[in-house]
């Protein structure tokens, strides 16, 4: 199918080929059915109970638990061990029950909504938006993994063979598998590395980001709670240190890690020359993220994705736009009209719930953006500089660079760098993107199919948005995930995902 057809008649075309060429993808609804509509936002319908919500929050905040335990090396090794041991009984129990447990899980996580937003919170800052947000892809992630893994390994697949033989090929788990998380979703991608994990029958060791341990001590309880026997996940709390034990005990089976390129080589290091077996790592990492506009974008359009993409959630998604290309033409108009939105944010306290933009991480990460503001400052134009209130807050700023070589790493605050392009050099702005070596996000905003296209041929990007935000990918929707210095492509939240957690099987057996 072609991009100008897809541009032309979506749901048509995308149908037609879907049925045709990809049978399994989507699942069904009926086995899968994502509850986030769109990335952000308040759905219409839930308006109405907002109220009620926003008070079940301030009573769960309340309620908050305190301090978890950090893990000994000794504690860490026990727990390698002891994962070992649980793998074969979680692997030989029908895929069908390990779906039943992710799904009570998800039933959980709903009941308890207003608990998790109010720990989100607390604990990682988010507004009521971003939190209520996770909290569903957390749950998408339970049931999408619960629904694929069903299909995947619920029987042996027939191979075709010769007369006199039968054939068989059988997916299943890898053994103990070590899932290193991030800040920045501490409860959607906590979950969805785990569950994905657990579904593909290996036992877990999950090392939370150090920054929002409580969260993952909340979320293993839920999957306790909903069946997961403690012998299949084991928490381990603690730093990078810790993490690096893991990754480099002998008796691991596999590596799932969301954070920053340079773990990702460590982890890789690690792998390469510990003993024991061959262990595959999964990684997604971050991406120095561009979108282009040329001059036939809506600009109003333009303004509200533009500020979406790369202030929401503080700026803090490895999708989050950094590098905006405008059409010289119509630079100074849009420029300006995104600066207008931005101002228009509010900064503050993440519990009110008219908040835009809540708290960076912690104090390390206000110092690193501020220090990337202060050069910007003496190097780039600044269409944008704000004042935040007191604390880890950092306002949105806007600079304009002379060349997209000037932003050499990934920002993860709410910073946009704007660079200004000619259209016939749109080949030199595409050569500018790739020479970042990053490939996780891409947006487009044109109303030139072939611009659209030419832009999708040539870059290697995971996930590519056109004429919308491009943030908040959807489970089951927008498999999400990279390439490059981005990671190892895998998609979480997509139907080739499970089967990277797997080893696989043939049986040939003479009749
Ligand atoms: N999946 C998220 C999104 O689409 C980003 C995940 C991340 O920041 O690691 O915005």
């Amino acid at each position: 199918v072609h991009i100008a057809d897809l541009l032309r008649r979506p749901a048509e075309i995308i149908g037609a080929d879907s049925k045709a060429s990809h049978p399994t993808i989507p699942l069904p609804a009926d086995l899968y059915r994502p509850q986030r509509e769109n990335s952000h936002g308040i759905e219409f319908g839930e308006r109405a109970a907002l109220d009620s919500l926003t008070s079940a929050i301030a009573a769960e905040r309340k309620a908050a638990p305190g301090a978890v335990d950090i893990a000994t090396a000794e504690q860490a090794s026990a727990a390698v061990a002891a994962a070992r041991r649980g793998f074969k009984a979680w692997n030989d129990m029908p895929a069908a029950r390990r779906a039943a447990i992710l799904d009570k899980a998800a039933d959980l996580l709903e009941q308890r909504r207003a608990h998790f937003i109010a720990l989100l919170q607390s604990e990682g800052g988010k507004t009521l938006d971003d939190a209520l947000s996770e909290v569903r892809e957390a749950t998408d992630f339970c049931r999408y993994y619960a629904a694929l893994g069903q299909k995947l390994f619920g029987e042996a697949e027939a191979m075709p063979g010769p007369t006199g033989e039968s054939n068989v090929l059988a997916l299943r788990g890898r053994g103990a598998f070590v899932a290193i998380s991030p800040w920045n979703f501490p409860l959607a991608i906590f979950l969805g590395q785990v569950t994905a994990a657990l579904m593909a029958g290996n036992a877990v060791l999950a090392k939370p980001a150090e920054q929002t341990p409580r969260i993952a001590a909340e979320a293993v309880a839920l999957l306790y709670e909903a069946g997961v026997p403690a012998s299949a996940l084991h928490l381990v709390q603690g730093d990078g240190a810790i993490g690096a034990l893991l990754v480099g005990h002998p008796a691991i089976s596999g590596v799932v890690f969301t954070g920053s390129t340079d773990v990702a080589r460590s982890i890789n290091r690690t792998l390469a020359a510990k003993d024991g077996p061959i262990v595959p790592l999964i990684a997604e990492t971050g991406g120095i993220n561009a979108m282009l506009v040329d001059a036939t974008a809506l600009p109003e359009q333009v303004a509200d994705d533009v500020v979406t993409s790369a202030f929401r959630s503080a700026g803090q998604r490895c999708s989050a736009l950094r590098l905006l290309f405008v059409q010289d033409d119509v630079a100074d108009r849009m420029i300006e009209m995104i600066a207008g939105a931005a101002r228009e944010l509010k900064i503050g306290d993440p519990a009110e719930p008219s908040t835009h933009i809540g708290p960076v991480i912690d104090a390390e990460a206000k110092q690193r953006l501020d220090a990337h503001i202060a050069r910007m400052k003496r190097e780039a134009r600044v269409h944008l500089a704000g004042d935040a209130p007191a604390g880890n807050f950092v306002a949105p700023h806007i600079f304009e660079l002379a060349t997209a070589g000037q932003l050499t790493e990934e920002v993860f605050g709410p910073i946009l760098h704007v660079v200004r392009y000619r259209a016939e050099r749109l080949s030199e702005v595409l050569a500018a993107i790739e020479a970042t070596g990053f490939g996780l996000t891409l947006g487009i905003h044109s109303r030139i199919d072939d611009t659209i296209e030419e832009v999708i041929d040539r870059l290697q990007v995971g996930n590519i948005y056109v004429n919308r935000n491009m943030i908040g990918a959807v489970v089951g929707v927008q498999p999400f995930g990279g390439s490059g210095l981005s990671g190892t492509g895998p998609k979480a939240g997509g139907p080739h995902y499970l089967a990277r957690f797997t080893t696989e099987q043939t049986v040939t057996i003479n009749t």
